[in-house]
């Protein structure tokens, strides 16, 4: 008994500091309980503060699917928490509660081969056993919550930071779809925005949404509307008031769950923030009408590529001269914000802008084209050229390292990009300016379509 005793606990501590996840902290503890009895399987039911409903501890979607058996465990719950008692047996299920500072946050439920009745040894261990594990996951809980709480601060953090760097509407609302759905995993987040002229409501991240319903709910959106909860408190549509009128809405929608209390008030907050951060973004665009240059990068804006490409083409035409446009795209470039982080996402645009910029002449117009597309005028360059200048770029940015130490990565100091390239030359029978880069950007389309890290010319 000594010798069991002491395997027990101990696989019990290894499976707390293996554990780092929930489904391997029960694991372990079947592991460890399987040492005294026939046990064929172990769940843990967790009360959900918010929602006030028992939840599997593994699978974070599910809830008691049987109605009988989860009434069952219910009434075991409540019997926990009334009558204090340290187990219930039911021939070969065992259930205890899981206690911590005499509050009875869930219960364990042991499946045997056996009856419980005839197993003196096992209840011997059985106090020691409950406490543990109630230890253990009320530690792993209060941990996961820490993370989340730090998660949510830096994604607050980072929608505000967005304006620091993106001032177009087109970018900016991606890149918040990404990071509120990164922070609540277990919903789909929808962002809409309202169309000023057809007064209608149009889907803005993420690029499809196949539930009719939203529309009609967000129609019932006006300038006064706080939250509105939907389908039986599965959906939660969180309006965006901007300059006091309905600007769009962040939806939220689980397919199993409630929305809780708690995600409520993250998501109100996230509203909040986004709401600032569109407001700042809109009046930077009216300050920015007179502005030039884009902030990350040093290129030119956006509107000031339109600006210069029509005065680029009326030149060539005068002089006579060939004009070339090389577009460019960062490749996975999703990957680097994922995996690292947007301020490391920031670093990297920024550094490819300098080590493309080195290869460029003084004539040469660099633009930020948006997001993580430049696109480059060459004035006076043929198309044989512009595509040695491309090849130049490419390599360029290949061959380079970007250093990213002071984001404190783990394991990381330094990564390089690649960037996928398109060329085009001017064609004097084009009346649309614009030609030159869409041409550009369509060769761009087939380089990432055939592989990437490479440049195609339009019309090779
Ligand atoms: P590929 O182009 O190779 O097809 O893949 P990708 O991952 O680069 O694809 P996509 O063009 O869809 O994604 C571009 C991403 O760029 C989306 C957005 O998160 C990110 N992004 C756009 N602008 C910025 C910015 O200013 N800063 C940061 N950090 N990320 C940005
Ligand atoms: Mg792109
Ligand atoms: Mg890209």
């Amino acid at each position: 008994m000594e010798r069991l005793l002491y395997d027990f606990i101990y696989l019990l501590i290894k499976s707390a500091q293996d554990g780092q996840d929930r489904s391997s902290l029960c694991e372990g503890f079947l592991k460890a309980l399987s040492l005294y009895f026939p046990v064929i399987s172990l769940r843990i039911f967790m009360m959900d503060e918010y929602s006030f409903q028992l939840k599997d501890f593994v699978k974070p979607w599910e809830n008691l699917s049987n109605i009988e058996e989860s009434e069952n465990i219910k009434k075991k719950f409540d019997n926990f928490l009334i009558q204090k008692s340290s187990y219930e047996i039911e021939k070969d299920i065992l259930y205890f509660p899981i206690v911590q500072k005499n509050k009875t946050l869930g219960l364990v439920e042991v499946k045997s081969r056996e009856d419980f009745d005839n197993q003196n040894d096992f209840f011997k261990i059985l106090p020691l056993a409950a406490a543990q594990i109630s230890l253990l996951c009320g530690a792993l809980k209060s941990e996961e919550q820490i993370k989340i709480s730090s998660k949510f601060h830096q994604t607050v953090r980072n929608i505000a930071k967005i304006t620091e760097t993106q001032y177009e509407l087109d970018y900016i609302l991606p890149i918040m779809g990404e990071m509120i759905d990164g922070f609540i995993q277990e919903h789909l987040i929808y962002i809409f925005i309202k169309n000023k002229s057809k007064k209608e409501y149009k889907l803005i991240w993420p690029k499809k949404c196949s539930d009719d319903r939203i529309y009609s709910y967000l129609e019932e959106i006006n300038s006064k509307s706080q939250t509105l909860i939907k389908q039986d408190g599965k959906m939660g549509i969180f309006p965006l008031i901007i300059d006091s009128k309905p600007y769009g809405a962040i939806v939220a929608y689980n397919h199993f769950d409630k929305i809780t209390k708690k995600e409520i008030e993250y998501l109100e907050e996230i509203k909040s923030q986004a709401q600032t951060t569109l407001e700042r973004a809109k009046s930077y665009i009216e300050v920015l009408e007179y502005a030039t240059l884009d902030a990350l990068t040093g290129y030119n804006n956006r509107h000031q590529f339109e600006k210069r490409l029509k005065e680029t083409i009326a030149a060539a035409k005068r002089q006579n001269q060939p004009l070339c446009c090389i577009m460019s795209d960062i490749d996975y470039f999703k990957k680097v914000n994922d995996t690292y982080g947007h301020a490391v996402g920031d670093c990297v645009l920024k550094n490819v802008a300098k080590i493309i910029k080195k290869e460029l002449r003084e004539s040469d117009i660099p633009s930020r084209y948006g997001g993580e597309e430049f696109i480059f005028l060459l004035p006076h360059t043929n198309l044989e050229e512009a595509e040695i200048v491309a090849q130049r770029l490419k390599n360029a940015v290949e061959n380079k390292k970007i250093n990213i130490e002071e984001y404190n990565i783990k394991d990381t100091k330094e990564i390089s990009v690649t960037v996928s390239i398109g060329v085009s030359e001017y064609d004097k029978t084009d009346k649309d300016p614009q030609m030159l880069y869409k041409k550009a950007d369509s060769a761009l389309y087939e380089a990432k379509e055939t592989g990437r890290n490479k440049v195609v010319v339009f019309g090779d």
